[in-house]
């Protein structure tokens, strides 16, 4: 398989939002990544990065939505800029937070997005939404297309990438393992570190459901694989690797 990293948004805010303990202060940019897998027969798009809407004018698109002032927004191109979207056979969501579910709105409403069900049903109610800044803009015609899934998930059924739920950043947070070498982690980290230090960032739903997540990560890594962190600029290059 081949597995190409895309860079889908930049945003920016001080150190101490993206890693607790950090810098109040300081000024971090870090890339929003999405993930094109290629096999035989698939292309499958992991996350879509922000909306171009959202990119060029945040308060606009996401009116109302005051906690994201605090960070700036960025974008080179978007996922439509980058690819062929109709291609695509299915899409993964590692979860629906607005820098990895903007780009929904672009998609064909005939590619499946495959979503941990309990993603999905936090994303429906008040409170939830509340608690994790959802912005149902992002998702709101998402039903027409949705596969949910519950816990570990074959999703091709031949054992060659595999949806692991790691919870905590949000409700229903999923990683994706690709092949036995590589794990795209999603936010559990933002930073690679993060499966050692368990430095999240200052805002989850669950701070010690986040925290096994990260130890089920780092289990991953220790037996080999590369575990891709959320949104660390020292360690997210854009480009394939084969897997
Ligand atoms: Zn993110």
């Amino acid at each position: 398989m081949r597995v190409e990293q895309l860079n889908v948004g930049w945003l920016t805010a001080p150190a101490g939002i993206w890693r607790r303990d950090d810098d109040g202060d300081r000024q971090v940019r870090i890339p929003v990544p999405a993930y094109l897998i290629e096999t035989a027969t698939e292309r499958i798009l992991v996350d879509t990065g922000l909306h171009p809407d959202a990119a060029a004018d945040p308060a606009r698109r996401y009116a109302g939505a005051a906690a994201l002032g605090l960070f700036g927004f960025e974008q080179d191109a978007s996922i439509a800029d980058q690819l062929d979207l109709t291609t695509l056979t299915q899409v993964v969501l590692t979860h629906l937070h607005f820098d990895h579910a903007g780009g929904l709105a672009l998609l064909p409403p005939s590619v499946p997005v495959v979503l941990q069900r309990r993603e999905w049903e936090a994303s429906q109610d008040a409170a939830a939404i509340a608690r994790n800044f959802y912005l149902p803009v992002d998702y709101a015609a998402l039903d027409r297309q949705l596969v949910l899934v519950d816990g570990d998930h074959d999703l091709l059924g031949d054992g060659s990438i595999e949806l692991l739920p790691t919870p905590g950043h949000t409700p229903g947070h999923q990683s994706v393992r690709v092949g036995e070498r590589l794990v795209l982690g999603g936010d559990v980290t933002h930073f690679a570190t993060g499966v050692d230090d368990h430095r999240f960032p200052v805002f989850a739903d669950d701070f010690a459901a986040q925290a096994a997540s990260a130890d089920r990560l780092r289990a991953l890594r220790d037996a080999g694989a590369t575990v891709r962190p959320g949104h660390d600029p020292a360690v997210l290059t854009p480009g394939p690797v084969e897997v």
